[in-house]
């Protein structure tokens, strides 16, 4: 699905971008491609299972996974990381906060297989990104941001495109109806450090939030994350 010139939601079964199995909503996180003249960024990958469908998606838009040169994983969940192995097979370029890859090195429950019944096959992660860092990606500047809290690695990326600025935020905001935020039950979940992400989320400029699951936020995504932030300042006092 395209999102923009240039940009595409490649995967995501709580949209419908891509099937895990019957009744899964939450299987497979979205993942996203931007395409520049010297090759292709992925943001997340899904789970795994779902990679064929994935590449079948691109193929539709003339992306091939061959042009793919990094993978920038938001976070060690099996749903947007577990099919980072298969990535790193095809030689491309994993980048994560030093958190998200010290779970995705070994594959332990802070990637949450178990949540799946599945399991979350290691990989090594080539470059470990931190808070505040920009990145030249083929060409691109691209803005680490680290929001821990959903999972201690849960890391956003922004980036300017087409006039717009774009951030791939992962699981640190809900958007499936009203703003929300993500899911409170992974191990290294932490409330404090979540609240302290919103707020800091919540000053963030943008255009576009591509968030980890469901609806893409074209207009105004900075009042979803302040909804994301009411939520939680009044829930977990
Ligand atoms: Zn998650």
């Amino acid at each position: 699905m395209q999102i923009l010139r240039g940009l595409y939601q490649v995967g995501g079964d709580l949209n419908g971008i891509t099937f895990d199995k019957e009744g899964a909503k939450w299987n497979d996180g979205n993942s996203y491609v931007l395409e520049t003249p010297s090759g292709l960024l992925m943001f997340d990958c899904g789970c795994g299972d779902t990679m064929t469908q994935i590449v079948s998606n691109m193929s539709y838009w003339g992306l091939s996974m061959d042009h793919v040169k990094f993978c920038l994983l938001t976070h060690s969940h099996f749903d947007h990381a577990g099919g980072a192995h298969l990535l790193k097979k095809k030689g491309i370029k994993l980048l994560s906060s030093r958190e998200a890859a010290s779970g995705i090195a070994v594959g332990d429950e802070r990637c949450c297989g178990y949540l799946y019944h599945k399991t979350f096959v290691p990989t090594e992660i080539d470059e470990m990104v931190h808070d505040g860092q920009v990145l030249n990606l083929l060409g691109v500047e691209m803005q680490v941001i680290h929001l821990p809290g959903h999972s201690m690695g849960c890391t956003a990326y922004s980036f300017l495109h087409d006039q717009k600025r774009v951030i791939v935020s992962g699981d640190v905001i809900g958007t499936l109806l009203g703003g929300d935020f993500g899911w409170d039950g992974s191990i290294d979940f932490d409330k404090k450090c979540y609240i302290e992400s919103l707020k800091k989320f919540a000053k963030e400029t943008m255009d576009i939030m591509l968030p980890g699951h469901g609806l893409c936020q074209f207009h105004n995504p900075r009042y979803r994350v302040e909804e994301s932030l009411n939520a939680a300042l009044m829930q977990w006092r």
